[in-house]
């Protein structure tokens, strides 16, 4: 790739870190929007390489990390405060030339200091600023009991939040034992087996069900599952990206007689700022999350193996 050149509103990064995420392999099985060709890579930071004219904030040498979602600012759902929805919505790395290369374009408003925090953990803060977003749409209730169900990096972010945000017990469900016991460092109070057994034990441990239950795996079968788990009055958060063209079959009598809630949480809106905040504090721990370090060259075979559900863990490009 050429080094960008920057638009008068623009900045260019030297990438030093990046994140590789569901989304990518997502991308690259061609589920996403977004065309190609395109560089992928939208979590990420690093240091300001050069700027465009209108820019005055930014200096080369600064230590920066960007919000990939841009939104127009003019259309009806920019102008009610929903820009997760803008109707033109680019983000760079799934519309637009992202951080999986040595230099990535941004424009400024998206660009956020990030002061000391090292590049790897700024890497997170994109990912973080969505679990953030998602535990702001449905935030557990003080003394909640919340199972996480999935526990990749994103439901590990989800588990250390909701701990932050109240919940009295954090249960993981997984079907891999190494993420559990990270998932118990981390701060759940119960992490079980995804089998039948495991199923069952916590079941008997929550017979009432968690007020807020998370999916983070993204897996259709596994969201259509979860209803029976939630409490009467609860909410169910989906938060893993399932296959566009996937559906799943709920109980429209269960939602109604139960007052359960079912939420969403797309991407993330404005949330950048509190996620650097809890960087920096060093309350949330983003560096256990870190699997594997990978290179630029070895981008392309990792994201086919994560893609095919090879790799675990986050992957993170160093450069
Ligand atoms: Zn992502
Ligand atoms: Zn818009």
């Amino acid at each position: 790739m050429p080094v960008p050149v920057p638009k008068d509103d623009e900045v260019i990064l030297e990438v030093k870190a990046a994140g590789l995420c569901g989304t990518d392999a997502h991308i690259y099985a061609g589920e996403y929007f977004g065309q190609f060709p395109l560089v992928p890579g939208h979590e990420f930071a690093g240091v300001v390489s050069s700027v465009g004219k209108s820019v005055k904030r930014f200096h080369s040498g600064d230590r920066v990390t960007a919000d990939p979602n841009i939104a127009c600012g003019y259309c009806t759902f920019c102008q009610e405060s929903m820009e997760n929805f803008c109707e033109n919505f680019q983000a760079v790395g799934v519309t637009r030339h992202g951080a999986f290369a040595q230099y990535v374009a941004v424009p400024q408003q998206n660009v956020f200091p990030i002061d000391d925090i090292p590049f790897e953990e700024a890497a997170f803060i994109e990912p973080l600023a969505c679990v953030v977003y998602g535990q702001k749409r449905a935030r557990p209730p003080l003394g909640a009991n919340v199972l996480v169900v999935g526990a990749g990096a994103i439901g590990l972010l989800h588990v250390q939040l909701a701990r932050m945000n109240g919940a009295a017990s954090i249960a993981v469900l997984d079907t891999a034992p190494e993420p559990l016991t990270l998932a118990k460092s981390l701060g759940a109070t119960h992490c079980v087996e995804n089998s039948s057994e495991g199923r069952e034990l916590l079941g008997k441990e929550f017979p009432q069900g968690f007020h807020m239950v998370i999916d983070c795996t993204g897996i259709p079968a596994v969201v259509e599952s979860l209803l029976p788990w939630v409490r009467s009055g609860g909410t169910l958060l989906v938060f893993g990206v399932c296959p566009q063209d996937s559906t799943i079959a709920v109980n429209p009598y269960e939602i109604f007689r139960r007052d359960l809630t079912i939420i969403g949480s797309f991407a993330l809106k404005k949330t950048f700022p509190e996620a650097i905040s809890l960087l920096q504090a060093g309350v949330i721990d983003v560096k256990s999350l870190i699997s594997r370090r990978l290179t630029l060259e070895a981008v392309p075979d990792a994201v086919a193996d994560f893609a095919a559900g090879h790799l675990k863990g986050k992957s993170l490009v160093v450069f």
